[in-house]
């Protein structure tokens, strides 16, 4: 089954598929998850929690810089974080900043200015540096009020911890080499109201950038309450796509594909990136955008129309969260730095490392990808176009039964762009992904039909 023709049928029933796997773990990938550092991501949650208060509304307090205080000071160590890591790679980051100015609105009582930090290491390919994986955290704080500009708000867990994923991310994986694009980003203004990201989501989509996924790292301190599990980490996607048209979503309705947008993809990307590579953490898949009627970063990429899923520990405690740093009742609330793992943070960095890494080396997806309905018939055909930028050594199909969550078969069909399966589209969900020769997979992409 090495080389297959194109409209060769594929008989599964006489060739056993594989099972639907990410592939053997890569040595290079491997090597860079040891690098990263349980004391480097402790240190720089230090850091981020030692300015006091991270709150966006901080910026208009110009005499906090000079204190060490506030968000202003934060940024400027970020940016020179990054700037350290580029020194450290012969300059194969590019250190940016977006800045804007958000108008009064709910949360933002004057004319705020807030600035996205991130570092760009542009893909080596000239045909693949275009597309762009992404890696984000917020890396401003809050307290009991949002409005509290001044009292302190270490924001250890929400968000420095993701911060710190964005930040490891950045210096282990600029020691090494991808044919695509890998933005670090951290962004202000979430728990004003996400203004960071959807201003940055929008610049992007505006600039035109072809992002294929979005890792947004939020709470994944893995604060150390008795209901924590260490060893999980929540992954959330989106079911129907925040940017769908009216006639896209007809389409979803009528084909039952209200379980394959493309940052569903993505999660199941990374679910199979855990079975291949030992983070120490495997995510859990949760169909739904996000937890219970809260948001996140990751839905303003969604907003735009980018696949973008959200990384969160699985036991939140709420003692922690969104409070002023105080003892009431015996209790201690705060996000103070002592109910943060390290070691879980670093686990998270890894799976984040470990899909970025991946992506990057991989094909593109393939193009166009269409399963042909002119005549009735209980075989399925696929056709696509070739994956762009000239990596891909061949094509997998991929197919599940309707209510299972994740991929079940896969089957190589080699270097072809059209491919038969005796088996009915009635029952199963397609898709085709590409692979290079080293066995580094795309994300999968769901076919449209074709009359
Ligand atoms: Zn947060």
């Amino acid at each position: 089954m090495a080389v297959a023709l194109a409209g060769l049928a594929f008989l599964p029933g006489r060739c056993a598929a594989q099972s639907a796997g990410a592939g053997a773990a890569d040595p290079q990938i491997v090597a860079a998850l040891k690098e990263v550092s349980a004391q480097h991501i402790q240190a720089n949650i230090e850091k981020l929690a030692s300015f006091g208060t991270r709150s966006t509304l901080s910026a208009n307090d110009a005499s906090s810089l000079s204190a060490g205080r506030g968000i202003v000071a934060a940024r400027l160590w970020i940016v020179s974080e990054f700037e350290r890591y580029a020194n450290a790679c012969g300059g194969c980051l590019d250190v940016e900043t977006y800045k804007f100015t958000e108008q009064p609105m709910e949360r933002i009582p004057s004319p705020t200015e807030i600035t996205d930090v991130y570092a760009v290491m542009k893909g080596s390919d000239s045909a693949n540096s275009k597309r762009i994986v992404l890696v984000t955290g917020h890396y401003d704080s809050r307290n009991s009020s949002n409005d509290d500009a001044k009292g302190d708000a270490p924001g250890a867990n929400d968000d420095a911890s993701g911060t710190a994923v964005s930040l490891e991310c950045a210096r282990v994986l600029s020691k090494m080499k991808f044919p695509a694009t890998i933005v670090f980003l951290t962004v202000a203004g979430e728990e004003q109201g996400l203004n960071g990201s959807r201003h940055f989501a929008q610049m992007a989509k505006d600039r035109g950038w072809e992002i294929e996924a979005v890792l947004n790292n939020d709470i994944v301190g893995g604060d150390k309450n008795s209901g924590q599990i260490p060893t999980v980490v929540r992954v959330f996607s989106e079911g129907l796509p925040a940017a769908a048209t009216d006639k896209e979503i007809q389409r979803i309705r009528n084909l039952g594909g209200e379980n394959d947008s493309a940052s569903r993809q993505v999660a199941r990307y990374i679910a199979d990136i855990g079975r291949t590579y030992d983070a120490g953490v495997k995510p859990m898949l949760i169909f739904r955008l996000d937890r219970f009627l809260r948001g996140g970063d990751h839905s303003a990429f969604n907003q735009q129309g980018f696949a973008a899923v959200r990384f969160t520990e699985l036991r939140e405690d709420f003692h922690h969260q969104h409070q002023n740093v105080r003892t009431e009742n015996g209790i201690e609330y705060g996000d103070l730095l002592k109910f943060v793992d390290f070691d879980y943070v670093a686990r998270v960095a890894r799976l984040n490392a470990a899909t970025l890494a991946s992506l990057a080396l991989a094909p593109a997806p393939p193009a166009n990808v269409h399963l042909l309905t002119k005549d009735l018939e209980n075989d399925s055909t696929l056709t696509w176009e070739e994956s762009p930028g000239g990596q891909a050594a061949g094509y997998e199909m991929l197919w599940r039964s309707t209510s299972s969550p994740e991929w079940e078969h896969s089957l190589k069909v080699g270097k072809v762009t059209r491919a038969t399966l005796q088996i009915s589209k009635d029952e199963v969900i397609f898709a085709v992904r590409a692979i290079d020769d080293a066995g580094h997979r795309s994300l999968a992409v769901v076919p449209v039909p074709e009359r």
